[in-house]
């Protein structure tokens, strides 16, 4: 039997809520965490008629990309969608887990996904978070060296792209006396000792730090471990907003764009006026990226693919990219695939369905 708390810990070890942004709400927002999951449903947004249809199936989880409470909600009469579809899950005890900015900037996730689609490759981090690292420094006896690191970096540090094991050491001297309570490692309590130590640093994810310093204190011989954290300003490599990737050969834009149109099975692509240039390097983003569009330009993208830009936004092109503007729902629609895909692989016995709502509000005529 599952519980819920698995599939939720399983997730936010991919996709850690650390990384979501400030408006968003995602993670668990109902349902009890030691509840017993066997069957999941899975949908971009939570609207009483995806709820009606978990009930249908007999599932007990909804998994949805978009967070049906984005802020607070003061009262929940039934007066609303939103409302409806919480005060219905309560009642048949079916639990609602969003993952949604979170997993739009983890590699793997999202935009991931939408690179895959598109058949890009050499893909990358569009605009890499930063504010998400963090060094370790520790001083270890020589001896426990090797086994006190090689546990920090089973924890999870010392990742740096596409490297792992990644630490620095260097050899000096340690020092300290012990007060009448202690029964020290090495050396006499009340006595001044000095230890050949290694100075051993590293640099993790903030998110991994509890875990970490588990790892590090679990492993190292002293009583009281010696480490210091330091915040850092690098920019993850693997984390952050959109992503930008290559074509396998260069295609000309009314060729890219119609590969887009029949991918995404868009209605309607509005783009800017086309630059008469073929088609290597495209920059994608789910959802509303058009705060990402400078940083397309940036790295010489041919094309952004993402949605939500405003009339005054297509202005900022400046015919140094062209916008294909796909709709909100259309870019994100493959994260559906990406969610089923991430559950059947790691949860074998569940019955994982696709919800077969259309939740896009938009419509074209
Ligand atoms: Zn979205």
């Amino acid at each position: 039997m599952t519980k819920l708390k698995e599939i939720t810990s399983f997730f936010e070890t991919l996709a850690p809520l650390s990384l979501q942004e400030s408006y968003d709400n995602s993670g668990l927002i109902l349902g009890n965490p030691n509840q017993e999951i066997n069957s999941v449903l899975i949908t971009l947004d939570v609207t009483e008629k995806v709820v009606d249809e978990a009930v249908e199936k007999g599932a007990e989880l909804i998994v949805a990309h978009h967070p049906v409470i984005f802020s607070g909600l003061k009262k929940i009469t039934g007066k609303t969608d939103v409302e409806r579809s919480l005060i219905k899950a309560v009642k048949n005890d079916i639990a609602i887990y969003a993952a949604h900015t979170n997993l739009d900037s983890v590699t793997g996730g999202v935009n991931s996904k939408i690179c895959a689609k598109l058949n890009l490759q050499n893909c990358k981090v569009l605009q890499p978070s930063s504010g998400q690292l963090k060094k370790l420094v520790t001083f270890i006896p020589e001896k426990q060296a090797p086994k006190v690191s090689e546990a920090v970096f089973k924890a999870g540090g010392g990742h740096i792209g596409n490297y792992d094991y990644c630490g620095y050491s260097l050899e000096g001297t340690g020092s300290f006396r012990g007060d009448e309570n202690t029964n020290p490692f090495v050396g006499e309590k009340g006595q001044i000792h000095y230890e050949k130590e290694i100075r051993f640093e590293t640099i993790f994810p903030n998110y991994l730090q509890g875990k970490i310093i588990s790892a590090l204190t679990e492993a190292h011989p002293y009583e009281e471990v010696a480490y210091d954290i330091y915040p850092l300003d690098n920019q993850s490599l693997k984390t952050g907003m959109g992503m930008v990737g290559e074509l396998s050969s260069p295609v000309s834009e009314p060729e890219f764009l119609n590969q887009v149109k029949n991918t995404f099975k868009t209605g309607v692509i509005k783009h800017t006026q086309l630059r008469e240039k073929q088609v290597k390097k495209v920059a994608v983003c789910g959802g509303s990226g058009s705060f990402l569009l400078k940083a397309a330009i940036a790295a010489n993208a041919d094309v952004f693919v993402s949605a939500d830009f405003k009339y005054h936004q297509f202005f900022d092109a400046e015919n140094k990219i062209v916008i294909a503007d796909i709709g909100h729902f259309e870019s994100e629609q493959f994260t559906k695939e990406l969610f089923y895909e991430l559950l059947i692989k790691n949860f074998p016995k569940f019955a994982v369905h696709f919800s077969e709502v259309n939740t896009n509000p938009v419509f074209y005529f």
